[in-house]
């Protein structure tokens, strides 16, 4: 009685070849080229010289570049359709790990008819010829890309179903209740009973109820990926690259460079106990005439501005201080942090010099020092619990999988349209009010497994992957 949710992609078989290096930019010792669609078997049978290939049978060959002399010698692997990546027939190269040689490869490829591939486009192509779902697919970005031995295994998971296999549950549950509801609009002699019974709130409540808990696992598996921005401010010595290095030196430290970092905001992250801790260095803020400066601290406020929490550091002799007068804690250049409208702790350093006692002053106050490391464990328990981070290994309540802020809004369009939904039953009990609700629901469902999407999603979603992923 209701409209099935058909990716309106799937039918649209690719007629194009495509070709792409799959390793990593760079020199190793091997190379791998991949060619995926309808003449991938064509196209590689004129490099290695009409070799025949043994599906899946790794073939000792060389390879001939585009004027016809040889450039490489190596591996050549056939998958035929459906059984590869793509689920298309796929070739794989593997010659020598050197860019120049890898470039020629791909150029003898395009010669012999393939084109370039996009950012993504096999992750793309697998995912509209369903040898996974959308989740999934991102699932294999977040794994490639994981910071942390947490979020790798987390991203893993995503990627065999775990999050998938959540998100499916809910829209069976869903389907049910609908088929239920509509067959109550349908035979409208009956539908008093039908909607009154209890069966109809009961099931409500109860797909309500795990929309929720998917959700709060949901949001775990974000923090695993994500984690916490946090943006630390204070005087001069007060303690605040001190706190950076001891903060880090908790857990083996992984220090990164975070992509799409500009120029004019100093980034590292940091993890604590598996969740990533994005800081956020002040130093460079500072009043100056000077236009092009003044643009690169707008730019740093901006940044700012999307962290989640701002980290005030004092030196503890300075003292009496009230944490809550930011103002007259944060030097002068830095006072417009106060108007971001973040949540704020405020740490006491160098507890070891003023004789204070480490610990927690009040739930957003912390004494600690730096150097000796002591009321540390506080502040990390608090950096989390403020994040609302539960942990990371496969206890109650922790992470089992990877997600995306897109799921998680997705998750929250569900939730918000079985309010609702519940609202029309108990208030009106107006039934096709209620159907229309569930129907919204199952569609902001299905947009996170791409069971049901829109044009933009995919290309948005794709083109943030790399070449030859
Ligand atoms: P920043 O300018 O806020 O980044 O401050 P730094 O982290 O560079 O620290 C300034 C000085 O204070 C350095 O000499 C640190 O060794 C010292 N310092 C920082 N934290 C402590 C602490 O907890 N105890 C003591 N005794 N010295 C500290």
């Amino acid at each position: 009685p209701f409209p099935a949710f058909q990716n309106h992609f799937m039918s649209n078989t690719a007629q194009d070849t495509i070709v792409a290096i799959a390793t990593a930019p760079g020199r190793g010792g091997v190379g791998v080229v991949r060619l995926s669609g309808p003449d991938a078997e064509g196209i590689a049978g004129k490099i290695v010289c009409d070799r025949s290939l043994t599906p899946r049978m790794a073939h000792f060959a060389r390879f001939r570049g585009a004027g016809g002399e040889v450039i490489d010698e190596g591996l050549v692997i056939a998958f035929p359709a459906p059984h590869s990546f793509t689920g298309e027939d796929v070739v794989e190269l593997q010659g020598h790990g050197g860019p120049v040689i890898l470039d020629m490869l791909v150029a003898a490829c395009i010669a012999a008819g393939a084109r370039q591939a996009r950012a993504g486009e096999f992750s793309q192509r697998a995912f509209l010829n369903d040898k996974m779902d959308l989740t999934q697919a991102e699932a294999i970005a977040d794994l490639i890309d994981a910071g942390t031995s947490a979020s790798a295994r987390a991203a893993l998971h995503s990627l065999q179903g775990v999050f998938s296999d959540e998100v499916n549950r809910l829209v069976e549950d869903l389907i049910g209740l609908r088929i239920y509801v509509e067959a109550a609009i349908d035979f409208p002699e009956e539908e008093i009973d039908f909607l009154s019974d209890g069966k109809v709130a009961g099931d409500l409540r109860e797909l309500r109820a795990q929309c929720l808990r998917v959700l709060d696992e949901a949001n775990q598996g974000r923090l695993v990926r994500e984690g916490m921005t946090l943006v630390i401010a204070g005087k001069p010595n007060a303690g605040k690259s001190s706190l950076m290095n001891a903060l880090a030196g908790f857990d083996a430290a992984i220090v990164t460079d975070i992509a799409g970092t500009t120029r004019d905001v100093l980034r590292e992250s940091i993890q604590l106990d598996g969740m990533p801790l994005n800081l956020i260095d002040t130093a460079g803020l500072r009043d100056s005439a000077d236009v092009v400066e003044q643009e690169g601290i707008r730019r740093a406020y901006a940044e700012m501005r999307k962290a989640d929490r701002l980290l005030v550091m004092v030196d503890s002799r300075e003292g009496e201080v009230n944490p809550q007068d930011i103002h007259s804690l944060l030097p002068q250049s830095q006072q417009q942090l106060e108007n971001l409208d973040l949540p704020v702790t405020v740490v006491l350093n160098k507890a070891d010099l003023s004789g204070m006692a480490t610990g927690p002053l009040d739930s957003d106050c912390f004494v600690i020092s730096a150097t000796t490391g002591d009321g540390l464990p506080d502040l990390r328990d608090h950096l989390k619990a403020a994040a609302g981070f539960k942990g990371a290994g496969q206890g109650e309540g922790q992470s089992r999988f990877s997600a995306r802020r897109r799921h998680i809004t997705a998750l929250e369009q569900a939730l918000a349209a079985l309010d609702t939904g519940e609202q029309q039953l108990h208030g009106h009990a107006a039934g096709e009010l209620l159907a229309e609700d569930l129907r919204a629901a199952q569609k902001a469902l299905e947009e996170i497994t791409g069971a049901f999407t829109a044009d933009d999603l995919l290309g948005r979603i794709f083109s943030s992957f790399c070449i030859g992923k």
